[in-house]
C-alpha cells in the first residue's frame, strides 16, 4: 500500500516539466492517454518506477500508437508484383497524379463541356478501349470485385459452366467455388483437372444457362497430359448458343511478354479479339498500375454490370482512376520504360550483375561479409507460374548471424528491408530494388550484420 500511495497523479505527471514536449509533439489527448496507461500499468504491477523510466514509457506508448503501420519499403526478394508489398510500384508520373487530385477537388463525375454529370469511368474508360479493341469499360477495386459483380449482374440464378482444371483459389479467401456461390450462379463443372474440351462445355449448355466462364489458371501449372478449350472456339460455341462467354483472366498484360524471355501471359486485347464478351482483370500485376479491377467487353454488357448495385459498393476513388488514368498514358504514347513493372521485367543480367558488384564492392570496404551467386527472380502476384528470369544475388554470409535474425533485423530496419532466404543464406536481388534504394539498403545490410 505505502508504493502505491508514492505513484503520483495524472495532474502532478502532466505538470512535470517532461510532459511539456510531448505535448507538444502529440497533442495533450494523447499524453494524458499515454500517462494514464503507464501509471494503470505500475499500479497493477505494484511498482513505481523511476521518473526517466516512466517517461520512456509513456514516450514508447505513445510512439506504438503514432508509428504508421503502412510505410515504404525496399523490395530486396526479387518478387517483382509482391502481393504483401502492395504489388506494381506505381510509375512517377502515376504517383504525381494522385497527389494532384488527391489535395483538392476533381471532376470526378463532371462533364466539363455540358456541366451535366458524367460518368466517373469515362475518361479511362475511352483510353481502356482504344488499347484492348473492347467496346466498353468500367473499373471497380480489383479483380476480385470485377469477377464477382460479372458473374452476379450477368448470372444470378442461371447456370455458369466451368472447366474442372479452372476452379482456382487466387489466395486469400477467393476460391472460383465461392465467389459463383455469392454471386448467385450456379456452378456447373465440366471435364477434369487436367483436360476439359470444347465438346465438354457444348454437352452442358441448357436453357438455365447464363454463360461459360474461363479463369485463366494465374498461379499454378498443370503440366504432362493436358488439354484445355481455347477462347475463340468457345466463343463461338457460346454465341452460337445464346450464351455469354466470361473471361476471369487475373494478371491482364497489355504487352507481350515473350520478348522479355517469358512466357506468354494471355494479353487482354487477345481476349477481346477472341470473341470474349466480358473480361475482368486486375490493373495492379502485370498492368503496372494501382489496385483495380477492369471489366472490358461489349457495351451492352459492360452497362448491364455497371448497373447492378454491386457496382456502386465496389466502385474506385479519384485517386485510383488519377494513377490509372496517367499509367494507361504511358501505354497510349509507349514510354513502356518509364513503367516499374516492365523496367524491372527487361533489366538484363549483365545490368544486374553490375550493380550487384557495385553493392559487394561497399559491403567489403565496410568488412561486411557478402558474396555474389547467379540467381533467379520471379514476376510473382499470380502472373507467369513457374517462369524465372536471371539474376546476380548478394548473399549475407556473416558467420555469427543466424538467416532468420538477419531477415528479420533487415525488416525492422527503419526503412524496412524485405530479403529472401535461400539454402540457409539470406540473399538479396537488386531487381526488385528501386532506383535510389542502393544507400538505404547497403546501410541497413551494415546495420543488420554489425
Ligand atoms: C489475381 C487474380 C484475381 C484477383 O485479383 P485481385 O486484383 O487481387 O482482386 C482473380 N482471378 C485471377 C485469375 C487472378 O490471377
Amino acid at each position: 500500500m505505502e508504493t502505491l500511495r508514492a505513484l503520483p497523479s495524472v495532474h502532478q505527471l502532466l505538470e512535470e516539466p517532461e510532459a511539456e514536449p510531448l505535448v507538444r509533439r502529440h497533442g495533450r489527448p494523447l499524453v494524458l492517454f499515454a500517462v494514464q496507461a503507464v501509471l494503470e500499468r505500475e499500479r497493477q504491477a505494484g511498482r513505481v518506477e523511476e521518473p526517466p523510466t516512466r517517461w520512456r514509457e509513456v514516450e514508447a506508448a505513445i510512439v506504438r500508437l503514432r508509428e504508421p503501420r503502412l510505410r515504404p519499403c525496399i523490395n530486396a526478394t526479387g518478387v517483382i508484383l509482391h502481393t504483401n508489398l502492395g504489388r506494381a510500384p506505381l510509375a512517377e508520373a502515376a504517383a504525381a497524379a494522385v497527389v494532384e487530385v488527391a489535395r483538392g477537388y476533381a471532376t470526378l463525375e463532371l462533364d466539363i463541356e455540358s456541366g451535366k454529370r458524367g460518368l466517373r469511368h469515362d475518361g479511362v474508360s475511352r483510353v481502356l478501349t482504344h488499347l484492348t479493341g473492347a467496346e466498353a469499360a468500367a473499373v471497380v477495386n480489383n479483380c476480385a470485385a470485377a469477377t464477382l459483380l460479372m458473374l452476379s449482374a450477368l448470372a444470378r440464378g442461371r447456370e455458369v459452366i466451368v472447366s474442372r482444371g479452372e476452379l482456382v483459389e487466387i489466395g486469400g479467401a477467393f476460391r472460383m467455388p465461392e465467389i459463383m456461390r455469392l454471386s448467385g450462379a450456379r456452378m456447373v463443372e465440366v471435364g477434369t483437372t487436367n483436360r476439359t474440351r470444347l465438346t465438354d462445355y457444348e454437352a452442358a449448355i441448357t436453357p438455365k444457362t447464363a454463360a461459360i466462364l474461363k479463369v485463366h489458371a494465374s498461379n499454378f501449372q498443370v503440366v504432362g497430359f493436358t488439354e484445355s478449350a481455347d477462347l475463340h472456339g468457345l466463343a463461338v460455341l457460346a454465341h452460337g448458343r445464346g450464351v455469354l462467354l466470361l473471361e476471369d483472366l487475373g494478371s491482364g498484360a497489355l504487352l507481350d511478354s515473350a520478348p522479355f524471355g517469358l512466357a506468354p501471359e494471355p494479353r487482354i486485347q487477345e481476349s477481346i479479339a477472341a470473341g470474349a464478351d466480358l473480361v475482368a482483370c486486375s490493373a495492379d500485376k502485370m498492368l503496372g498500375g494501382p489496385q483495380a479491377g477492369l471489366l472490358l467487353g461489349r457495351s451492352a454488357v459492360v452497362e448491364r454490370a455497371l448497373k447492378h448495385p454491386l457496382a456502386r459498393a465496389v466502385r474506385v476513388d479519384k485517386m485510383t482512376l488519377a494513377a490509372l488514368a496517367a499509367t494507361l498514358d504511358i501505354y497510349l504514347t509507349q514510354a513502356h520504360a518509364s513503367l516499374p513493372t516492365w523496367r524491372m521485367i527487361a533489366l538484363t543480367p549483365d545490368a544486374l550483375a553490375a550493380r550487384a558488384t557495385v553493392w559487394k564492392r561497399r559491403l567489403d570496404e565496410w568488412g561486411v561479409p557478402v558474396t555474389l551467386r547467379a540467381g533467379e527472380s520471379t514476376v510473382g502476384g499470380g502472373s507467369l507460374p513457374g517462369e524465372r528470369l536471371p539474376t546476380t544475388l548478394l548473399s549475407i554470409t556473416a558467420p555469427r548471424a543466424s538467416a532468420s535474425g538477419l531477415v528479420s533485423r533487415l525488416r525492422r530496419n527503419a526503412t524496412p528491408v524485405i530479403a529472401r532466404v535461400e539454402a540457409g543464406q539470406v540473399v538479396l536481388d537488386p531487381r526488385t530494388v528501386l532506383p535510389g534504394e542502393d544507400e538505404a539498403l547497403l546501410e541497413a545490410v551494415r546495420a543488420a550484420v554489425s
